[in-house]
């Protein structure tokens, strides 16, 4: 039996999808304004490697991803500005990156891949289905959720309100905004009448980051999902929100089965990220070292662990994939059901490597490989 981490429940749970010919996987994707880096990878790498498994157990599987092209805050529209060019023209442009990146590393392409300047209607729709059922409150042409109304918001995270509150203000959420309720409320739709803006019955704005997601969910994948990825940063505020939203508009819970979270990926000890200036760029990264190294690389990490990375790993992984290359013509050895037994104890793909790598040759090598998408070349 498929085991699965949830990080709602914080335990490992059965994994028993509402329909095996169907399951329903969303993981949140990238802002568009950035080059992909090493951070990007493990999140996409990981779950591009565990549908490859759900597949080989038989399980059929729709894979939904977007891009947040736009969102109340400025992380596309500024580079336009700065660039001259258009909000569009500056999403479409990273993601084409992203998707170049992603092919290279053999990630397969999810079914639907969207944007959420398309679902503005939706959103809009939802947002006055929450006003109306009280979760949700208009001032100066802005919409928040009212966090009071959710006795839950918090329930993901295991966060206390002091610590939602200190989190939520570092990312942007503004505490002290005069319109709100109570300082942890979030925004829904923020007014704006600079471009792009959508119409709404309160003026022209655009929608916050976390009902986006509820939205497109809602609309490609149904109320109730199997598999919610995404980094283990989205937990909070945009994971916990996400829930609050959906659980109130449709009234249904538990919106997702398995909250699976990526551990971060740290470089000079501090979290990868653009505002740190710590990028490890995967393009950087294939132009000295092979797709499957750094594929090695990456799920020779737990997908739930942390873990910072050192370029004498990967280095190493290139080796061992050398190695691994002349063990292929050799006299088959290693017991496949020991592999399939690491993947579904929570998709210990770390085990499955170091097994792969110390006792298997022949076809289980082979097998074992191309389970977790190494591109094999004799
Ligand atoms: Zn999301």
């Amino acid at each position: 039996m498929l085991q699965l981490y949830d990080s709602f429940a914080r335990i490992k749970k059965d994994f028993k999808p509402y329909n095996k010919s169907n399951v329903l996987l969303y993981v949140c994707g990238i802002t568009p304004n950035n080059a992909t880096h090493l951070g990007h990878a493990f999140t996409y790498v990981m779950f591009d490697a565990l549908i490859r498994f759900l597949k080989y157990k038989d399980f059929g599987v729709t894979y939904v991803q977007n891009a947040t092209d736009v969102n109340d805050g400025d992380d596309v529209i500024k580079q336009a500005k700065e660039t001259g060019k258009t909000w569009t023209e500056i999403a479409q442009f990273w993601i084409e990156h992203f998707q170049k990146q992603m092919d290279a590393l053999n990630v397969m392409r999810p079914d639907k891949y969207l944007l959420a300047s398309e679902f503005i209607d939706r959103i809009v729709s939802i947002n006055e289905k929450l006003i109306t059922k009280g979760f949700a409150y208009e001032k100066n042409g802005n919409i928040y959720f009212d966090i009071s109304k959710f006795k839950d918001y918090g329930a993901l995270s295991k966060y206390g309100n002091e610590q939602m509150l200190m989190i939520s203000t570092e990312r942007g959420n503004d505490p002290k905004d005069p319109n709100k309720k109570n300082p942890l409320d979030f925004v829904l739709w923020i007014k704006d009448d600079s471009e792009p803006n959508w119409k709404s019955p309160w003026g022209n704005g655009r929608p916050g980051w976390h009902i986006e997601c509820s939205a497109m969910i809602e609309s490609t994948l149904g109320e109730q999902i199997d598999i919610h990825g995404g980094g283990r940063d989205l937990i909070f505020p945009h994971h916990e929100s996400e829930r609050a939203q959906t659980e109130s508009f449709t009234g249904k819970k538990p919106i997702v089965q398995h909250w699976m979270h990526t551990g971060m990926v740290m470089y000079e000890g501090e979290k990868m990220s653009k505002s740190l200036g710590n990028l490890v760029l995967v393009e950087d990264l294939l132009k000295q070292y092979s797709p499957s190294a750094i594929r090695w690389l990456l799920l020779s990490h737990h997908y739930r662990h942390p873990w910072e990375y050192e370029e004498e790993e990967l280095k190493n992984c290139e080796q061992k994939l050398q190695v691994l290359g002349s063990k292929l013509q050799e006299k088959t050895s290693g017991d496949w059901k020991t592999i399939e037994r690491y993947l579904e104890d929570d998709f210990n793909t770390p085990e499955v490597l170091r097994y792969l790598q110390t006792e298997c040759a022949g076809e289980t090598l082979k097998k074992g490989l191309e389970l977790l998408g190494f591109e094999i070349k004799n």
